[in-house]
């Protein structure tokens, strides 16, 4: 496969080049496209100016629309000629600049000095980064869309303006502006509207000084070379570089005001011709937000040539709609979409696609990526048959796992340990960099060493010395405490790497990908020692700055792949697609929110202000949008359209809003099709542990009648039902998990904390009866209460010793809020039931149960969370933190394998029941669930129920034999040597599992 470096980009693509006709030296076997736009336009120029083409100069809106251009004059010649001049419009503008375009970390450094010069602030360069980059942009906007930033900047009189201007955003927005505002000049009590528009007007220094300050050193950004240029147009300024050339602009739709004054100011000197690609009558709607430039553009800018309409009627085409449960779920239906496409004969997919192209086509297929991080995943789900790939994209710096590894790095140094010349690192960060994907495959075998050597001495803070064993490994684990040195640290890290990719590859593997990012990470780092060593200002910075800095800038940067743009299957972000049309096309997140975009204003200009002064607006981008898809797909005669159809957390699931379009609007029919989630991910080979002598001696530990021999609980049981081979993993190989130390209080360790609250408050009364007055004064007392929850915050999630207390902020203050508030329910329910007696809590109970004619004694052990006695009867509570059911059908289903949502609760009460039954001679044992999240339920409950016997458990006795029989089946299944731990066969239970990456599940 041949992936083109971005190294390999830097072909000078302006200059004229002799082309060769197709099917000579390079012998590329490629379809003519006679219905392609740029074919037609192609062909009518070459027919009117034969050789002499080459005396034109075509200008598109990227680079592989020229390209494709090219190629495609090359191949109506067929003969040698020499090439028109091909411009991207920023070539253009450039051509006509005597400016350099300015670096853009450079421009930030500069402006975060100008802004601290003009606003006498002293805000710190890492929160002024953010909205620092927001302002270069709306800078090049005041620049590209020709405003008067004068007017723009004093516009606003009255603070009801302001306010008014705020009606349209959402209170995050206000927020974000207000912010903004009050950064520049905070805001005290007593200020007044003067004060706002006195910090608006500040933006116009900041403007007026950085344009200077870059134009001194002959440095400009994009808007203000585009800007400068439309200015000397218009003052009919002769152009040097324009002169005695004619333009031919192809495949333009939005215009911005530079783009427009250039157009009209060439076509005025007779210089300029134009070809609009309206051809499909959605892109004429007026109902449709595509068209919303094509009247204009038609009329104020026609073409000299007629060049027939040709297009695929949207009910010609081949649409097939496919929801896929997953993200990454949709590159492997790419695969087997291409398969269907491009069938080999070892393709064991049955085609259910019509049509059938030769592997020598892949040109007529695009798969276009709206979300480029699934780039990485498709470029490893590819068919074999595909011979060359070519991607033109950005790819995102942050998704690449080079910035995933630096970003455990961080954290390395963030959680380090300094004593005296002592450095140690904290085992979960190191584990992380450890199992990295890079680090597993640059030197697995050390990385495995000190992995295990990690587990078996039980290593929380690991000694340098002990990481330092591999070269790889030694750059990385050296204690960084310096912002001098960070950057040459991380730099030595990336030639590490770089190295160690270098080495790995062999005529199979050569890591081009990886040798990519490692390369685009490492330009952007040296940028930043480079700036920094400059030491442009007296920039303060800590190594969290720091950190925070590169985060910043490594978000921002995307990585252009340029493919050769002719040979091979097309990749390409929705942009690259302008200009171009391909017979198949799969788009991938075709989810609304991503194609198209959320709209979101990332501007601080307010959005009235920006309709006042014709600045872009959300509308705007979203008539580019759909003007970029409609075009893209009128010309195709199959469309794939993959969407996540995922529901959970931040995922919507929704299909993307043209799909609605085409289906209500057009009458467009598409096939619609589902795919379960393993679907194409090929069946992982089943993982089955035999229990060979060395096995069963390690579980044969669960009978040892030593102390500290292991035991099974309630929950291990649970999970062996669910999943042998998980069983197998956590209770006979104790593999480790993942670390348990939180940076948040999540589930598990609210119900931690609700526990320990619990058992102190009733510690006082137990054995004893508790009343209503003794409710009465534990609800009152809301200083012992909040009390408990501080020590319970102590000593369980900050894990202090000696009664030393933490003082709780933030977030944790918040769930100590809603802690109090469930105790104080709880006290409430419990007050209702009173009087009862109070026996205890968090209470442990072993047994040893017989199985094998009692040749076995397997170790059983619990803990119970709350035991109280009414009326003789011992309630067996276990408190959930969740909400959940309380009734189950038999106790089959308790003990059935594989089955999803099994009643376990009952498996544990019950066993808790076994455990007590020794110490409740004469009374009876009612087990129980004690839900936590539906202790605010009118009809809140914890008695279970058997639906078969349409009954309440209220005595244990009636359960104990059956309950007995069916724990003695499963333990002997558990210690039978004959039977294998296998995987369970409910893909579900792997959801939450921490070793599906041990079974690719
Ligand atoms: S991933 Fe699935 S099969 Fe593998 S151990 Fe976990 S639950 Fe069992």
């Amino acid at each position: 496969m041949y992936l083109s470096s971005p190294k390999n980009f830097l072909y000078q693509y302006r200059y004229k080049v002799f082309l060769v006709p197709l099917g000579g030296l390079r012998g590329l076997l490629i379809q003519t496209p006679m219905n392609s736009f740029l074919y037609r336009i192609a062909q009518a120029y070459y027919s009117e100016f034969k050789e002499s083409i080459s005396n034109l100069t075509f200008v598109f809106p990227n680079r592989r629309a020229g390209l494709f251009f090219q190629r495609y004059i090359s191949q109506i010649a067929a003969k040698p000629i020499f090439s028109p001049e091909i411009l991207t419009i920023n070539d253009c503008f450039s051509l006509a600049s005597q400016w350099q375009t300015a670096d853009r970390l450079s421009n930030l450094f500069r402006l975060y000095r100008i802004y601290i010069e003009q606003s006498g602030s002293d805000e710190t360069f890492d929160s002024f980064v953010f909205w620092g980059e927001m302002l270069l942009s709306d800078f090049d906007d005041v620049d590209k869309y020709l405003v008067d930033a004068r007017q723009l900047f004093t516009n606003i009189t009255e603070l009801k303006q302001i306010d008014q201007l705020f009606n349209v955003f959402s209170d995050k927005q206000v927020e974000a502006i207000r912010q903004f505002w009050s950064n520049f000049v905070p805001v005290t009590e007593g200020k007044t509207s003067e004060d706002f528009i006195a910090t608006w007007k500040i933006l116009l220094p900041v403007y007026q000084q950085f344009r200077d300050e870059l134009i001194a050193e002959n440095t400009a950004t994009e808007g203000m070379i585009c800007r400068a240029v439309a200015e000397r147009l218009r003052a009919k300024e002769e152009i040097p570089e324009f002169s005695g050339k004619q333009f031919i602009f192809i495949g333009f739709n939005a215009l911005n005001p530079c783009e427009r004054t250039l157009f009209a100011e060439l076509q005025k000197r007779g210089q300029a011709d134009f070809y609009w690609d309206y051809d499909a009558t959605e892109l004429r709607d007026s109902e449709n937000q595509a068209s919303r430039f094509y009247a204009e553009n038609i009329h104020v800018f026609p073409s000299k040539y007629t060049i027939e309409p040709m297009v695929e009627s949207l009910q010609d085409k081949e649409i097939e709609l496919i929801a896929v449960p997953s993200a990454v779920g949709q590159t492997k239906q790419v695969y087997s979409i291409l398969n269907q496409l491009y069938p080999t004969e070892n393709t064991d997919e049955l085609s259910t696609i019509n049509y059938q192209l030769s592997t020598n086509n892949w040109i007529d297929t695009a798969v276009v990526l709206p979300d480029e991080s699934l780039l990485v995943p498709l470029l490893h789900s590819l068919p074999a048959q595909i011979g060359k790939v070519n991607v033109t994209m950005g790819f995102p710096l942050k998704s690449t796992p080079v910035s995933g590894l630096i970003e455990h790095i961080f954290e390395l140094q963030r959680r380090i340990r300094l004593s005296g010349d002592r450095v140690s690192f904290y085992h979960q960060t190191v584990s992380n960099i450890l199992n990295h994907q890079y680090i597993a495959l640059l030197c697995s075998n050390e990385a495995n060493r000190l992995t295990h050597q990690i587990a078996e001495n039980n290593w929380i803070y690991i000694d340098a010395e002990e990481l330092n064993k591999n070269t790889l490994l030694a750059a990385i684990f050296v204690a960084q405490t310096d912002t001098q040195t960070l950057l040459p640290y991380l730099l030595h890290i990336l030639r590490s790497l770089q190295n160690g990719w270098q080495q790995a590859s062999d005529n199979e593997h050569n890591y081009q990908l990886e040798c990519d990012f490692l390369y685009q990470y490492y330009v952007t780092i040296n940028r930043m020692a480079d700036i920094m060593k400059a030491k442009p200002m007296n920039v303060n910075m800590s190594i969290d700055t720091l950190v925070r800095l590169i985060r910043q800038l490594t978000a921002s940067i995307t990585i252009p792949f340029v493919g050769e743009p002719l040979d091979g299957l097309q990749i390409m972000g929705v942009l690259e697609t302008r200009g171009l049309d391909f017979e198949n096309l799969i788009i991938t997140s075709f989810n609304e929110g991503i194609f198209p975009t959320k709209s979101s204003s990332n501007s601080f200009i307010p959005y009235n202000l920006r309709r006042g002064f014709e600045l872009p607006t959300t509308e705007h981008q979203d008539a580019i949008t759909a003007y970029n898809f409609y075009r893209l797909i009128h010309r195709a005669k199959r469309i794939f359209f993959l969407y996540d159809s995922r529901t959970e957390g931040m995922q919507t699931g929704e299909v993307s809003r043209f799909m609605h379009q085409l289906h209500y609007h057009y009458g467009v029919q598409v096939q619609e099709k589902t795919v379960s989630f393993d679907i194409g991910f090929g069946s992982p080979q089943a993982i089955q542990i035999e229990k060979t002598p060395a096995v069963m001696e390690k579980l044969l530990r669960f009978t040892s009648s030593e102390e500290f021999s292991p035991s099974l609980s309630a929950s291990s049981i649970n999970t062996y039902i669910d999943c042998p081979l998980q069983f197998y993993l956590t209770q006979v190989e104790a593999v480790e998990q993942t670390d348990e130390v939180l940076e948040t209080v999540e589930a598990s360790m609210f119900g931690t904390l609700f526990h320990a609250v619990m058992e102190n408050l009733y510690k006082p009364f137990k054995g004893q009866i508790m009343n209503e007055s003794d409710f009465d004064l534990l609800i009152s007392n809301s200083l012992q209460i909040d009390k408990e929850i501080t020590y319970a915050f102590a000593t369980k999630y900050f894990k202090k010793k000696n009664n030393m207390l933490v003082a709780l902020e933030g977030n944790n203050l918040l769930i100590a809020s809603v802690l109090r508030k469930y105790i104080l329910q709880v006290l409430k329910i419990d007050k209702k039931r009173a009087p009862f007696r109070y026996i205890s809590s968090e209470e442990r109970c072993n047994i040893q149960f017989p199985i094998q004619n009692g040749q076995l004694k397997i170790n059983l052990k619990g803990f119970i969370d709350r035991i109280d006695e009414k009326e003789g009867r011992l309630r067996i509570l276990d408190y959930k933190t969740g909400t959940g059911k309380l009734d189950f059908k038999n106790l089959d289903e308790v003990f059935e394998h594989n089955k999803e949502n099994r009643p376990k609760f009952v498996l544990q009460t019950f066993l808790y029941g076994l455990f007590y039954k020794t110490k409740a001679v004469n009374r009876t044992i009612t087990p129980g669930i004690f839900y936590i999240r539906d202790v605010f339920k009118d009809d809140f409950d914890t008695e279970l129920t058997n639906k078969e016997l349409k009954e309440k458990v209220t005595d244990f006795a009636a359960y104990e034999d059956d309950f007995g029989l069916h724990l003695s089946d499963c333990l002997e299944e558990i210690f039978n040597h004959e039977i294998p731990f296998g995987q369970t066969k409910n893909v579900k239970i792997c959801q939450y599992c921490p070793y599906t990456g041990v079974c690719n599940r």
